[in-house]
């Protein structure tokens, strides 16, 4: 049934209650009603002070109190309520006036009529007067800014008009190809007969995908300002909200929108919100709601048959968890995915927002870009943001290196926290670091040491970070193997120095498990096992769940514990016997940090004796 008449029926069905419940208020309860007999007998005896009638009905009172039907059980009044039978044919008017009753034909004494209507429909009105009201409200608040002040079921996509503070692809860096990719995508939009002339297929939906952060959503505005075309930019979690019924409607809504506006472009953000798995996940209400909107959006996509010009973008960091109809031909076929930047891409977009920030002339974009693998353009942008409000504290006039050093340092390490240690838990830090630090410098094609300290941040008492010289894509066994055992590293030299360990290690414990599950379990990289695929991937949680379809027999997840359990205590063993093999080197190290509290990468590997790595030599 469509929304509105499930609420007009709602509605309709409460202002029935309310007349039904109000008929059942007595008009006067202290009026009371008698035979007509029993009123003329009164009249009679002249106990009528009163009357006034309407149709048939009289109402009056009398002159001295009555009780009826009889003293016992009867109330005492003095007003009273009868019917004049249609044959009557007495003269009860001259009796009354005999009487000397007054007389009078106004309405009777009870509700007039708009009281009565008023009584039986008031409170319903008022009730579904105050719901749309907040309605409105609720809309209003929400669509504003956009000016599409919608109604009930409308749309509420904003269409995005060039405007002063427009993004352009200028704004967007180190991600060229998929911009490029964009613009091609427009360009069949504006000019649709260069298409249509070699038989070519115009794209309905283009789903962007990548890491958060990536820039997707930058990369939608910056297309809505190029575009030249209209564009209308929603949300999916705006489509489902409390109200049932509406997320389907404003779909019709807006995808109606775009066709009379095409050539046009309708972005979905967070696709994610509403395009999960139909059926998975149905614990909590609002589901159902969700599959319509859902089921909505597949429907006005098959209407298309190409010709309208209106192309669905969407963007997801989640595109595994889609549901497989939204990625079937003619619907999102046209994937784009948006990479963390590299290198080049990350000096790129440090160019971009550091564009209004002043720079000291010493700072090297190109050396901040080197040391951030891993970074997407939403932590540069914060990255940048940290070292300006640096610069600000210290009331400077530029940002130097060392706000962006201080900035890194706190992004990637945490805040620093001001608590004192002991002496002797500032030992033991120390050499838990080291072990770190040492067999991070140790370990052939481990990831360069940048930095060590024992200055408590976060929920650590100390920090080792390491990080590779050029951006890494794939991992080898022996370098996934001395991952863990550097993460196993801090333990081992509390056990090596103090012959006894401490609950520091904790996190690192939680590292080394989960990187040894993760090589025998989707790895293929245990050789019991073999090259099986027992664990799920990101985004296939409830696909692999213990007992569902196609998960993993008992017998192999006993293997794969296993399999963990061994590698990790190959790990540790290893570990162990580098740092019994390189005590004089760990003693050093410790002391250094002991002293200077903060190690960076030059000074580190000075500290232990050891050779730097050149920013040349390559990861294995
Ligand atoms: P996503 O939608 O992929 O999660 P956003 O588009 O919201 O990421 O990115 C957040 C912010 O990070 C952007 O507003 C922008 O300031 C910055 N950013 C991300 N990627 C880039 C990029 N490639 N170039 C410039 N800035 C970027
Ligand atoms: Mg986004
Ligand atoms: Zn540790």
């Amino acid at each position: 049934m469509p929304v509105g008449g499930r609420f007009a029926l709602i509605v309709l069905a409460m202002l029935a209650l309310n007349w039904v419940l109000a008929s059942q208020i007595p008009s006067d309860p202290e009026r009371v009603t008698v035979p007509y007999s029993y009123f003329r007998e009164q009249a009679l005896e002249d106990n009528i002070a009163e009357v006034s009638s309407e149709n048939d009905t009289i109402e009056g009172t009398f002159r001295r109190d009555v009780q009826y039907p009889n003293p016992e059980e009867g109330r005492s009044t003095d007003r009273f309520e009868t019917e004049r039978p249609a044959f009557a044919d007495d003269e009860i008017l001259g009796l009354l006036l005999s009487k000397n009753v007054k007389i009078s034909a106004r309405a009777p004494g009870g509700r007039s009529a708009l009281a009565t209507i008023l009584l039986s429909f008031g409170p319903t009105l008022l009730l579904v007067g105050l719901f749309v009201l907040l309605m409105r409200r609720a809309q209003g608040m929400a669509g504003a800014q956009g000016g599409m002040l919608g109604s009930l079921g409308k749309s509420r996509a904003r269409r995005y008009d060039a405007s002063a503070t427009r993004t352009t692809f200028a704004d967007v860096a180190g991600i060229d190809e998929v911009t490029d990719e964009l613009a091609e995508v427009v360009s069949f939009l504006r000019e649709p007969e260069r298409f249509r002339r070699l038989g070519g297929m115009m794209p309905r939906g283009v789903l962007l995908t990548g890491l958060p952060g990536t820039g997707k959503t930058l990369l939608a505005r910056a297309l809505a300002g190029e575009a030249e075309v209209p564009f209308y930019s929603l949300s999916a979690s705006e489509f489902v909200e409390m109200i049932v019924g509406v997320g389907a409607s404003r779909v019709r809504d807006l995808f109606q929108h775009a066709k009379d506006d095409a050539p046009s472009i309708i972005f979905i953000d967070e696709l994610d919100a509403i395009g999960r798995v139909r059926g998975a996940g149905n614990l909590g209400g609002g589901s159902d709601e969700r599959e319509q909107t859902l089921n909505q959006i597949l429907t006005e996509m098959d209407g298309f048959d190409g010709s309208e010009g209106v192309i669905v973008l969407a963007a997801t960091n989640r595109p595994e968890i889609l549901d497989p109809a939204l990625l079937r031909a003619g619907r999102f076929d046209r994937r784009i995915v948006v990479n963390p930047p590299d290198q080049e891409g990350r000096k790129k977009i440090l160019d971009v927002h550091t564009r209004s920030v002043p720079l000291a002339d010493d700072v090297d974009l190109g050396s901040i870009a080197s040391s951030t693998p891993g970074m997407v353009g939403a932590d540069l942008r914060t990255l940048v943001n940290e070292a300006a409000l640096a610069a600000a504290k210290r009331a400077a006039d530029a940002v130097a290196p060392e706000d962006f050093t201080g900035a890194l340092e706190k992004t990637l390490l945490g805040t620093a926290r001001r608590i004192v240690l002991s002496a002797e838990e500032r030992r033991l830090t120390a050499y838990h670091e080291s072990g770190h630090a040492l067999l991070g410098m140790l370990e052939p094609g481990a990831d360069p040491v940048r930095k060590v300290s024992i200055i408590p941040r976060g929920t650590s008492l100390g920090v080792t970070f390491q990080s590779p010289d050029a951006d890494r894509y794939g991992y080898g066994a022996a370098y996934l193997r001395g991952r863990i055992a550097g993460a196993l590293g801090g333990r081992a030299a509390e056990e090596l120095v103090f012959g006894d360990v401490t609950s520091g290690a904790e996190s690192d414990l939680e590292q080394a498990t989960a990187l040894a599950r993760q090589m025998v379990g989707r790895w293929g990289m245990s050789e019991k096992l073999g090259l099986v695929s027992v664990l799920p991937g990101p985004g296939q949680e409830t696909v692999l769940l213990p007992g569902a379809p196609g998960a993993a027999s008992e017998h192999t997840r006993e293997l794969v514990d296993e399999e963990v359990r061994h590698i990790i205590d190959e790990c540790y063993e290893h570990a162990l016997d580098i740092l019994r093999g390189h005590r004089p080197l760990l003693d050093d190290l410790a002391a250094a940090l002991l002293e200077s509290e903060t190690l960076d990468e030059a000074d580190a590997y000075r500290a232990a004796g050891l050779p730097a790595r050149g920013r040349t030599l390559a990861t294995s």
